[in-house]
């Protein structure tokens, strides 16, 4: 615990009050953040509508703007320092408690996805919107909706109690976590590059996400790498175009790129260390041909490949190319493999800091209740921001205690279903976070 003496009258008296018969004692950062506790119970009403409001009103990636509107409003209305329109509908806002002291910077992402929701709530999405030319169902099936949400919660609570704290506290809210649509970019990494970082030197940033795998009252965490390094990949099998009844006369790029798919395999289950980290590499579109009796002169196939260290997804990307040409040189034709210039790197917690802040979040949850997780082969663009500064990212349980995490709906899922009781708990875990950073 922490022993920094922090003199503010009031809050000396009630957090003697609730620790201590003396009058006067040392105050810690503990003490303060249970002092904190009846302003979370202020917010705590006030996040849920606000997270049903958006849940009701999704919007997609690079198109928040209603919720980037009502994020900007409540900030300003703290009478915050704001800043709108970073990489499209990214809002900022700094929070100075005008005392010496570290500058922190917390994160939400605000997206939704182009999912129609089938879950059974009175709040239940019926938003449309145009997705890659196609009118689409739009959800919070992610669970971003809570994310904005408990941010502005926490804002409002950090303002209440700034007299308490010292340093500064930066609010980040990103647009396009989920990726931006085809032809644009967006998401963290374009927060980075408007320079957000740079501007206001936050020293760590902490975030968090809703999560089906956990039982509402859990978090869950990793030090180091986390969530996996996530790079789409692009395939061209050439063979040469011949017809049907006698592909004799050509190359037959169809059967050569079933050959890839089944060989590439074996990358991962015979090449890769499973014993250290995993890895995935899967096949999502195969295109190719088009008449019945015409043998195509080529095969597209497009899929994505998860790593989990820059040096596994170099000798992974090196394994598939040696794999898919060596293949295809057998028969005759040739596969050209490219990973997509645009990736999510690994989400790695820093080591020192998770450390750090794991006391702060046992203390809001309960000891038993946060748990070391399994690696998640899913990927987050939080990772932009740790790549720069110290990043603690941890996930908080939203399944029903009346349900299996197990086989409850995923996130993506339409009938992904978020447990408003989880929510004060998020609120809670952020503010101790910050609170504890900053004045420890
Ligand atoms: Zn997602
Ligand atoms: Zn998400």
């Amino acid at each position: 615990m922490s022993n920094f003496t922090y003199k503010s009258p009031s809050l000396v008296a009630l957090a003697a009050f609730l620790v201590s018969p003396l009058l006067f004692t040392t105050v810690t950062a503990a003490d303060i953040a249970s002092a904190i506790e009846p302003t979370l119970k202020s917010v705590d009403a006030k996040v849920i509508d606000w997270r049903r409001d958006f849940h009701q009103n999704p919007e997609l990636s690079n198109r928040e703007t209603r919720t980037s509107k009502i994020v900007a409003e409540h900030l300003k209305k703290l009478g915050l320092e704001v800043e709108t329109g970073i990489a499209k509908t990214g809002v900022v806002a700094l929070l100075r408690t005008g005392k010496p002291g570290p500058t922190i910077a917390l994160r939400a992402d605000m997206d939704a996805l182009p999912v129609t929701e089938r879950a059974d709530v009175p709040f239940r999405s019926t938003a449309k919107a145009n997705y890659r030319g196609e009118e689409v169902g739009v959800m919070h099936a992610c669970g971003h909706d809570s994310h904005t949400a408990v941010l502005m919660g926490v804002a409002e609570v950090l303002v209440k109690r700034k007299a308490d704290l010292r340093g500064n506290v930066l609010f980040v809210f990103q647009p396009a976590e989920e990726g931006a649509p085809p032809g644009e970019v967006g998401g963290a990494n374009e927060m980075v590059k408007a320079g957000i970082l740079d501007k206001y030197k936050p020293e760590v940033m902490f975030g968090w996400h809703a999560w089906s795998s956990l039982r509402t009252g859990e978090i869950g965490y990793r030090s180091g790498p986390f969530f996996a390094d996530s790079n789409a990949w692009r395939m061209v099998v050439t063979g040469r175009q011949a017809h049907g009844s006698a592909p004799w006369k050509g190359v037959d790029p169809i059967v050569v790129a079933a050959q890839i798919i089944t060989n590439v395999q074996t990358v991962i289950s015979r090449q890769v260390d499973l014993t250290d980290i995993p890895a995935v590499f899967s096949v999502g579109i195969i295109k190719g041909g088009v008449r019945n009796n015409i043998i195509p002169d080529s095969v597209e196939l497009i899929g994505t490949m998860r790593t989990f260290s820059a040096a596994q997804k170099a000798q992974v990307a090196a394994a598939v190319t040696r794999m898919a040409q060596n293949t295809a040189e057998a028969s005759g034709a040739t596969a050209e493999f490219k990973l997509e210039a645009y990736s999510n790197p690994v989400t790695v917690n820093n080591e020192a800091l998770t450390e750090k802040m794991l006391p702060s979040l046992r203390r809001v949850a309960g000891d038993d209740k946060v748990k070391r997780i399994p690696l998640v082969t899913g990927s987050e663009d939080f990772a932009y921001f740790a790549n720069k500064i110290p990043g603690f990212y941890f996930v908080v349980g939203v399944t029903p205690a009346d349900q299996d995490p197990v086989t409850a709906p995923v996130n993506h899922s339409p009938l992904f279903y978020l447990d408003e009781a989880a929510i004060p708990l998020a609120t809670r875990a952020m503010t101790a976070a910050a609170v504890d950073y900053l004045l420890n």
